[in-house]
């Protein structure tokens, strides 16, 4: 195998299919402020995802900083130091103030045991995180929060298309934020998208996303500029249409790498929690380097060597960033900090051959010691 394989490579319609979504770009003339082709993905995403309203922005993270103004977080937010940085940073330049939690051994969701011990009078949000799609304990969450007053926004960035008991996990929360990023499941090229069931909630996120304004004559909210342009929403109707196929593909892969790699000392995989339809979006495997013979370190570079690309996904624990590093420690959350030093995620995606996948954990187990 000569050619690379990277982590990830992007979900793509033909150039013909995309040639021909952007065509009525030409005759309109109308290249952002929510056009048809804007109007036509929220329309459509709000039945895939089953969520009454869909906000269709920029990117995840600017979700995530709109949901924050919008319900006007400034005090603690309890989130997890396991995720990327953006949704530590979305919570910083709100001007409010992440709390971590640590996450659970099985799945990397936040530790629900251990959410109500970090409450103070200041806290008023929680920011879970479905971390590789995994879902969180949406139930356990929702009783937290009520009981305590907190708002709760879901940082769903690698959910798109995960259902829980049968229903898409969108609705959860005060708001679920997606990043529809190149790298992710279903891509808009640079996307993103709040889902809400609730109309206020939607309204104050339409004027956020695009200055604050609420009508021609009235500025009401201090916004930004967050909204779509219309060869991304293009780029979301195309894919949308190959979505399906392409999580059945994932599925094929993911159950391959289940299958092979499970044999493998030392070498712990995802498993799909009970109730979740999944969207393989990442596969982690987790190195156990006693067991195993070698560290994570040792077994990445093993497989660059042999052209396969892995990723530390998440490494370092945001706790040990050189920008927060020197107001957070990782002493109340030590299964974060160990997994993040371990795990690693391989290479997923819909054009991934099998033959290459089966070849990955050919390596993985011939290199175990
Ligand atoms: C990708 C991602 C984001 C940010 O999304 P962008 O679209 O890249 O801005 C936020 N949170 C998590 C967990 C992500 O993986």
């Amino acid at each position: 195998m000569n050619e690379a394989t990277y982590v990830t490579r992007p979900l793509m319609p033909s150039i013909e299919e995309y040639c021909e979504e952007i065509r009525s770009i030409w005759d309109v003339r109308w290249l952002t402020n929510m056009g048809a082709k804007h109007q036509q993905l929220e329309s459509e995403l709000e039945k895939y995802m089953e969520v009454p309203r869909v906000g269709l922005v920029v990117n995840g993270h600017m979700a995530l900083e709109i949901a924050l103004q919008a319900l006007n977080i400034k005090g603690e937010v309890i989130t997890t130091p396991f995720t990327f940085v953006s949704t530590t940073h979305a919570i910083s330049r709100s001007g409010a103030k992440p709390v971590f939690c640590d996450i659970c051994e099985d799945d990397y969701t936040i530790d629900t045991s251990m959410i109500e011990r970090l409450i103070s009078d200041k806290t008023e949000a929680i920011m879970p995180v479905h971390v590789y799609g995994n879902v969180c304990k949406v139930d356990e969450i929702e009783k937290i929060a009520k009981e305590h007053g907190l708002k709760v926004i879901y940082d769903a960035a690698h959910a798109f298309g995960v259902k829980y008991k049968g229903k898409d996990v969108a609705g959860y929360g005060d708001a679920s934020c997606y990043s529809f990023h190149a790298t992710k499941v279903f891509n808009t090229i640079e996307g993103g998208a709040i889902c809400t069931n609730n109309t206020e909630l939607y309204e104050s996120v339409l004027r956020i996303r695009d200055f604050g304004i609420k009508s021609d004559d009235d500025v009401t909210d201090i916004g930004t500029n967050a909204k779509m342009n219309e060869f991304s929403a293009a780029m979301g109707i195309c894919n949308l249409r190959h979505f399906q196929d392409a999580i059945m593909h994932r599925k094929e892969i993911y159950t391959l790498y289940c299958e092979k790699l499970s044999l493998i000392p030392g070498i712990r995989i995802n498993k799909i929690q009970d109730n979740v339809e999944s969207n393989y979006a990442y596969y982690p495997i987790v190195i156990d380097p006693i067991l195993y013979g070698h560290n994570r370190e040792e077994l990445m570079e093993y497989l660059k060597g042999k052209n396969i690309y892995t990723r530390k996904y998440f490494y370092p624990i945001i706790s040990k960033m050189p920008c927060y590093s020197a107001c957070y420690s990782c002493e109340n959350t030590p299964i974060a900090e160990k997994i993040s030093e371990s795990v690693l995620t391989l290479p997923i995606y819909d054009s991934l051959d099998l033959d290459t996948a089966d070849y990955i954990c050919a390596l993985i187990s011939e290199y175990k010691d």
